[in-house]
């Protein structure tokens, strides 16, 4: 279950150490440069083609990776809940209703094929780890990006998190889909050392973006607005919009975005066309994710191009939703 908006602010007050699914290094997608990206687990929205669905649940899970399996089956006796078996055909399988995610078994599968998600990291632990490519950072003009799941739901923790990489000189691009707080999003992405606001349009269609995110946009429309207003985030802001077949690429959906970047004098967008490595993510965690298709090389062209006449922003196509 996602968090929700309706309970934010509080949520993080006490927060010593969040959930971290990842900490990717040498990334060149996630904002200038090299860069370091920190994924923090939890989620407002729900995006049916979400190519990080483990981060969506604020809370710890399980994964199953089926090809590291060597079919020992160690964890079968170690499960309190009888959530595992062997079936002859398909090998182990998870009864995911039963599991109270207390990850025994994860802890004695030295094949690596059951694991957690994430695991707790305090601010201190990230900075040491980000902060040993700090000279690739120098050299690119790159630095660290904070992305999930949705960073604002660990607002207090991102606001010291960004302080500490200040004090070691470390530029910071915020990622966000801006479904949250709008007071505690204007204060991260002013802070001197954020020079970089990633900030998502799945769809500038109200009715769109909820069938497919599980929330609609107004929220969203209205914090870019105030980001794209301000004097001094304005610059950092670059808008990110998925490009799927036959839901996001349609002629109505990109005229409305030219209009709405005309109308919020947006400078920079980036297209990032669907790929489907979401769905073998969401099978490892229990579940099935839909097949959406990517738009055709040409009509990405098109829409690039219709997006920079029609309201003069620069335009970047990268590859992944
Ligand atoms: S302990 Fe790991 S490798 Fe062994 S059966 Fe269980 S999941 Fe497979
Ligand atoms: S994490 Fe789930 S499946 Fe694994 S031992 Fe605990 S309850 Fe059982």
């Amino acid at each position: 279950m996602s968090k929700d908006i309706a309970d934010n602010n509080n949520t993080d007050a006490a927060e010593n150490t969040v959930l971290v699914g990842s900490i990717q290094k040498f990334s060149t997608e996630d904002g200038p440069g090299i860069r370091t990206t920190v994924f923090f687990k939890g989620c407002p929205l729900a995006c049916r083609w979400c190519h990080n669905p483990e981060m969506i649940d604020p809370d710890q899970q399980l994964i199953f990776t089926k090809s590291k399996c060597i079919g020992c089956g160690h964890c079968i006796g170690l499960c309190p809940n009888g959530a595992i078996s062997a079936d002859p055909e398909e090998g182990i399988v998870i009864d995911r209703d039963r599991c109270g995610v207390c990850l025994r078994c994860a802890s004695e599968c030295w094949a690596g094929a059951l694991r957690p998600v994430a695991r707790e990291m305090t601010v201190e632990e990230i900075i040491e780890k980000v902060a040993q490519d700090k000279e690739f950072y120098e050299s690119t003009g790159g630095g660290i990006t904070l992305s999930g799941g949705e960073i604002l739901t660990h607002g207090t923790f991102i606001g010291e998190l960004i302080d500490a990489a200040a004090e070691r000189g470390i530029d910071v691009c915020l990622d966000t889909c801006g479904h949250w707080d709008a007071e505690l999003l204007m204060s991260l992405a002013k802070r001197p050392n954020v020079t970089d606001v990633l900030y998502d349009l799945k769809s500038p269609d109200d009715d769109i973006h909820k069938e497919y995110t599980g929330v609609g946009n107004s929220l969203i429309l209205s914090n870019m607005k105030k980001l794209a207003d301000d004097p001094v985030t304005a610059p950092k802001l670059n808008i990110r919009m998925p490009l799927v077949a036959g839901v996001t690429d349609t002629d109505e959906q990109i005229r409305k975005a030219g209009e709405l970047f005309a109308d919020f004098g947006i400078r920079k967008a980036t297209l990032l066309p669907y790929h489907d490595l979401g769905r073998s993510k969401k099978r490892n965690i229990g579940g099935e994710q839909e097949l959406f298709e990517a738009p055709s090389e040409d009509r990405i062209e098109e829409i690039a191009a219709f997006l920079e006449d029609a309201s003069g922003v620069s335009i970047e196509v990268l590859g992944r939703v």
